[in-house]
């Protein structure tokens, strides 16, 4: 597939002929959707944590000048320091430079959307790091030389068998050759692998599901424990962040962990929850000698208070993807970039333009399932209706659909007339279905009509058929 948001279309269609990705992608029904209806069934209270969720995140986005600079003072009074980056180029030098001034040679990381946000891998092999993820599905991904295809599972597009063959290809310099038939030996596989790296890292670099302004901490979500490991085995840790990750408390934050891992993978809790405050203190046992958050805007601060400030709510838990009916068909490498379905739809174009990215708020049949299920409340489809006026009125969608908008538009503000074209459009249409009452390719239509027939208008129009109900 190719890389770039531009690419929707032609991706999509890759996507649907690949047997194997089809196959793949059948596990997000069986799997993701029914665990989060059992977990969220199971707890009466869901729709008021979910309205406590949202007050908490709009408290904090109204307010976010205040808790950036408290959190960042707390960090300072632990000892760790607090790095500002408005562009992905400024973070990945700010990566890049905390790992060279610690001397280091191996990085180990953890999963963090941010850090496929601001490409940190390409830059620390660059500068000649070794760069190695430790969660299972991202590992499993920098083997294949692949983007993630999920924002909570990267790896949701390899079958057992695509990830058996990659740890044969890669593992035999380990001196390994086991059989690979289950998930048990498949993990235990990557254990053997990762946890000699954990060990012999000099810096960790994590992500962070939130980070709380009254203690300077970072809290992070695994199933793997491999964020722990990550960010107190190496001597320095780096926390990688947006700037709408900030919430005042923890109290705050457990509220939202309570919908987090519901909404994402159905459990009551995720595994591994872990706080990270600064760096060792004297009589720690364990813990890094240098603590950095680096703080990410690259856009965020421009959606404050306009008209995609909803979207800052996000946190991450994947289950517009999992609900969203063309994620579920084409994937997650279709979109292109490394945010995908309906909140990467929003997201993409909003911080790379609707000129790189104009395809991806029209991927949506907008059937409203995204917004349904999200903790956070996020209207997205209005969102995606947003991004499409804005394609239109800044002339950067397509030509024809362009004009076709504005042919509707200029029949639909004169009733009569638009009941003239339609009385006469629906007469067409139904003769030219004939007696089987379906019609064929379309000339303009192609893309609905190409692999299936249109059911041909049955009568007369809506309108018509409403005016002469009332005579009746
Ligand atoms: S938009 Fe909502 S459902 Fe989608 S990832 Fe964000 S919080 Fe989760």
């Amino acid at each position: 597939m190719k890389s770039g948001a531009r690419a929707f279309k032609r991706n999509a269609r890759m996507a649907l002929e690949d047997e194997r990705l089809q196959k793949a992608l059948g596990n997000i029904a069986t799997g993701f959707i029914g665990k989060r209806a059992r977990a969220v069934n199971a707890l009466p209270e869901f729709e008021a944590l979910r309205d406590a969720g949202r007050a908490i995140k709009e408290h904090t986005l109204a307010h976010l000048d205040h808790y950036l600079e408290h959190f960042e003072a707390q960090v300072k009074a632990n000892g760790g320091e607090v790095h500002w980056a408005s562009t992905p180029e400024q973070a990945r030098r700010i990566v890049v430079d905390l790992c060279q001034r610690a001397g280091a040679r191996r990085v180990t990381k953890g999963k963090s959307m941010v850090g496929e946000e601001i490409g940190v891998n390409k830059a620390l092999e660059a500068a000649d790091l070794e760069t190695v993820e430790t969660d299972l599905g991202e590992y499993i991904i920098q083997l294949a030389h692949e983007p993630p295809s999920h924002i909570i599972a990267p790896a949701i597009h390899k079958t057992r068998g695509d990830i058996a063959r990659l740890f044969r290809e890669h593992h035999r310099s380990y001196g390994l050759d086991g059989p690979l038939e289950t998930p048990r030996q498949i993990v235990d596989e990557a254990r053997q692998v990762l946890r000699g790296k954990f060990v012999s890292a000099d810096v960790g670099i994590t992500g962070a599901n939130f980070l709380i302004a009254e203690t300077g901490s970072s809290i992070l979500v695994t199933n793997e424990g491999n964020g722990d490991l990550t960010a107190s085995l190496p001597r320095v840790h780096i926390v990688l962040a947006g700037i709408e990750k900030v919430v005042p408390t923890l109290e705050d934050a457990t509220v939202l962990l309570r919908l987090l891992g519901r909404s994402a993978t159905g459990q009551e809790f995720t595994a591994y929850t872990s706080i990270h405050t600064g760096a060792r203190r004297s009589g720690d046992l364990d813990g890094p000698e240098a603590f950095h958050v680096v703080l990410l805007d690259n856009g965020r601060s421009a959606m404050l208070g306009n008209e995609f400030h909803d979207m800052l709510r996000c946190i991450r838990c994947g289950a517009c993807l999992n609900h969203c009916p063309v994620y579920g068909a084409v994937g997650g490498h279709a979109y292109g970039w490394v945010y995908p379905g309906p909140m990467g739809s929003v997201l993409t174009p909003l911080m790379m333009g609707l000129d790189e990215a104009g395809d991806l708020p029209n991927a949506s049949t907008l059937c409203g399932r995204c917004e349904a299920v999200c903790p956070m409340s996020i209207p997205l489809p209005s969102l995606l209706r947003r991004l499409r006026q804005r394609q239109f009125t800044e002339k950067k969608g397509r030509r024809f659909t362009r004009m076709a908008l504005a042919g509707w538009a200029f029949l639909a503000l004169r009733p009569k007339l638009y009941q003239r074209v339609t009385n006469l459009g629906v007469a067409v249409l139904s003769r030219l279905g004939g007696r089987a009452g379906r019609l064929g390719r379309l000339p303009l239509m192609q893309a609905w009509t190409g692999a299936r027939n249109l059911p041909a208008p049955q009568g007369q129009t809506f309108q018509a058929a409403w005016r002469r109900q009332g005579r009746r």
